[in-house]
Protein backbone atom coordinates (compact mmCIF):
# COMPACT_ATOMS: atom_id res chain seq x y z
CA UNK A 1 0.00 0.00 0.00
CA UNK A 2 1.45 3.68 -1.04
CA UNK A 3 1.07 6.13 1.72
CA UNK A 4 -0.67 9.37 0.53
CA UNK A 5 2.01 12.31 1.09
CA UNK A 6 1.00 14.07 4.46
CA UNK A 7 -1.13 17.31 4.01
CA UNK A 8 1.40 19.14 6.56
CA UNK A 9 2.33 21.56 3.95
CA UNK A 10 0.45 24.47 3.68
CA UNK A 11 -0.16 27.87 1.11
CA UNK A 12 2.83 29.95 1.55
CA UNK A 13 1.73 32.87 -0.58
CA UNK A 14 1.11 36.01 1.25
CA UNK A 15 -2.26 37.31 1.16
CA UNK A 16 -1.55 41.26 0.68
CA UNK A 17 -5.12 42.36 1.42
CA UNK A 18 -6.10 39.44 4.11
CA UNK A 19 -2.68 39.96 5.80
CA UNK A 20 -2.11 36.78 6.41
CA UNK A 21 -0.57 33.54 4.42
CA UNK A 22 -3.16 31.68 2.30
CA UNK A 23 -2.83 28.70 4.70
CA UNK A 24 -4.62 25.90 2.26
CA UNK A 25 -3.33 22.51 3.60
CA UNK A 26 -2.03 20.49 0.92
CA UNK A 27 0.39 22.87 -1.04
CA UNK A 28 3.16 21.30 -3.38
CA UNK A 29 6.60 22.27 -3.42
CA UNK A 30 7.62 25.34 -6.59
CA UNK A 31 10.97 27.33 -7.09
CA UNK A 32 9.39 30.17 -5.10
CA UNK A 33 7.80 27.78 -1.97
CA UNK A 34 4.94 25.75 -0.74
CA UNK A 35 1.32 27.27 -3.20
CA UNK A 36 -1.82 25.82 -3.16
CA UNK A 37 -3.38 25.02 -7.02
CA UNK A 38 -4.76 28.44 -6.95
CA UNK A 39 -1.27 30.25 -6.05
CA UNK A 40 1.04 28.35 -8.21
CA UNK A 41 3.72 30.57 -10.14
CA UNK A 42 1.62 29.78 -13.34
CA UNK A 43 -1.69 30.61 -11.70
CA UNK A 44 -0.37 33.65 -10.75
CA UNK A 45 1.10 34.51 -14.07
CA UNK A 46 -2.44 33.82 -15.63
CA UNK A 47 -0.96 30.53 -16.98
CA UNK A 48 -2.73 27.19 -16.70
CA UNK A 49 -0.56 24.80 -14.24
CA UNK A 50 2.38 22.77 -16.47
CA UNK A 51 1.54 19.50 -17.54
CA UNK A 52 -2.26 19.94 -16.08
CA UNK A 53 -5.05 20.05 -18.78
CA UNK A 54 -6.77 24.06 -17.98
CA UNK A 55 -9.90 24.09 -15.76
CA UNK A 56 -12.94 24.27 -17.82
CA UNK A 57 -15.45 26.80 -16.23
CA UNK A 58 -13.67 28.07 -12.84
CA UNK A 59 -14.34 31.58 -12.07
CA UNK A 60 -11.35 33.91 -12.80
CA UNK A 61 -9.25 33.92 -9.60
CA UNK A 62 -8.81 37.67 -8.82
ZN1 LIG B 1 -2.77 29.58 -1.67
Amino acid sequence: MIRRPAIAYRCRHWDGSGRRYCGTPGARRYLTGYRCPLHTPAALAGRPEPGTPPPGNGPNYP
